[in-house]
């Protein structure tokens, strides 16, 4: 017998909350722990264009064949435009290899295995906060944890030479995880000229950049959210970048991302990537073929693509409106407190600033849930639940 002696897992921080959500019967409850986009009725539909490309899909498929053990090409060429733009030189100069992956989570997994398996780096530095999973993902894979300073929760900003002066103690040949845009869970990100500046001191001490890159659309644009890591791309000679499609074309439970690798030329890329194609053939042997033609069907056809475009500027547009009806509804049920901060945040979430008691309170009192860091999923607002979010958040202040 060797189940016996199992130990029971904690529940996952942010999964966990659905399963209690789920349980709770209460009509009014809601959820604002997960980063799933609702629309304005509280529905995650497929968007339209994902909807057509897939109709397009079952036409023309042929085989179920095994897909090379990085997938679909026409999806990692699409990949590499829109992570560098179509004229980028790290394009023309073959320095980047891409891997279609399961989501963005199966993507940091495969560079993280990667980087331990072949590199001399043994050390991650992760914001604080971050997206509690990088955590898991990065020690599974058997690297150190180190933080650098980033938030500070009384100012709701960034404290930018805290950060500086954090990643001044990473020796050569570390990785820096930074999020490409949309921070998780402070939804504040770094200005171009902080980019360049991270850069330099990439440069300078010999770090590596991974850009964990999952929500390109959601904050500024799809062009714009690329800037700050296309600004530190085209300082470094290595960065890696793990992207994924969940969120900006809705296709969560398609399981698709990629990982990119960016070297000093186009041999040692190839050389580089072949250990990352064995990393993978040892722990999925190749990637599920749907949402990777899903996303390159779309990405090809110029009408598809605009609609795309259209949708994923409209969920953009949605979640800025959340931003800024939330403000308003807070003060309008009377809270004094200043939540502006809440609109000049990116993404899909909000760092409310909530104590975990006061979290704990909007669950077991009102069934508001939200996860125990006081992140909001402002993507999971809506017109209807606002008013039951924001008189819930002005009984527990
Ligand atoms: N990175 C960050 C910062 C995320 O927020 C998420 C999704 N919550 C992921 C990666 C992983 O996305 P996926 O579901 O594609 O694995």
């Amino acid at each position: 017998m060797i189940f016996s002696n199992v130990t029971q897992a904690p529940a996952d921080p942010i999964l966990g909350l659905t399963d209690a959500f789920k349980a709770d019967t209460r009509p009014t409850k809601v959820n604002l722990g997960v980063g799933i986009y609702k629309d304005e009725a509280g529905q995650t539909p497929v968007l339209s264009s994902v909807k057509k490309a897939e109709a397009k899909l079952i036409e023309i498929e042929k085989s179920k064949s095994y897909l090379g053990i990085d997938g679909v090409q026409a999806y990692n060429q699409a990949v590499q435009a829109l992570l560098f733009g179509d004229a980028s030189p790290i394009i023309a100069d073959k320095r980047a290899r891409t891997a279609q992956a399961p989501g963005g989570t199966g993507s940091l997994r495969m560079a993280a295995e990667f980087l331990v398996n072949n590199t001399s780096a043994d050390t991650i530095w992760v914001s604080n906060p971050t997206w509690a999973n990088h955590q898991s993902i990065f020690s599974a894979a058997g690297l150190n944890i180190e933080t650098y300073d980033y938030y500070v929760a009384e100012q709701h900003d960034i404290d930018f030479d805290a950060m500086l002066a954090s990643l001044a103690n990473a020796k050569a040949g570390d990785i820096v995880l930074l999020h490409g845009c949309c921070h998780n869970p402070t939804g504040i990100d770094l200005t171009i000229d902080q980019w360049r500046q991270i850069g330099e001191l990439c440069v300078k001490q010999q770090l590596v950049p991974l850009f964990d890159f999952a929500y390109q659309g959601f904050g500024a644009g799809i062009e714009e959210d690329a800037q700050g890591l296309r600004t530190v791309a085209a300082q470094v000679s290595e960065l890696i970048v793990a992207n994924s499609f969940s969120k900006n074309f809705g296709l969560y439970n398609e399981r698709i991302g990629a990982v990119t690798l960016v070297a000093v030329n186009s041999e040692e890329a190839e050389r580089a990537f072949s250990q990352v194609k064995k990393t993978i053939r040892s722990s999925y042997s190749n990637p599920p073929a749907h949402g990777g033609l899903i996303v390159s069907t779309i990405l090809a056809d110029a009408e598809l693509r605009a609609e795309w475009e259209q949708e994923l500027a409209q969920m953009r547009s949605r979640i800025a409106q959340m931003r800024e009806l939330f403000v308003a509804t807070l003060a309008a049920e009377g809270v004094t407190q200043d939540f502006s901060f809440i609109a000049k945040q990116n993404g899909m979430f909000s760092f409310s600033g909530l104590s975990k008691e006061q979290v704990a309170r909007l669950k077991d009192e009102f069934g508001v849930y939200i996860v125990g860091s006081g992140r909001i999923s402002v993507a999971g607002l809506t017109k209807a639940n606002l008013p039951v979010v924001c008189k819930a958040i002005a009984q527990v202040l």
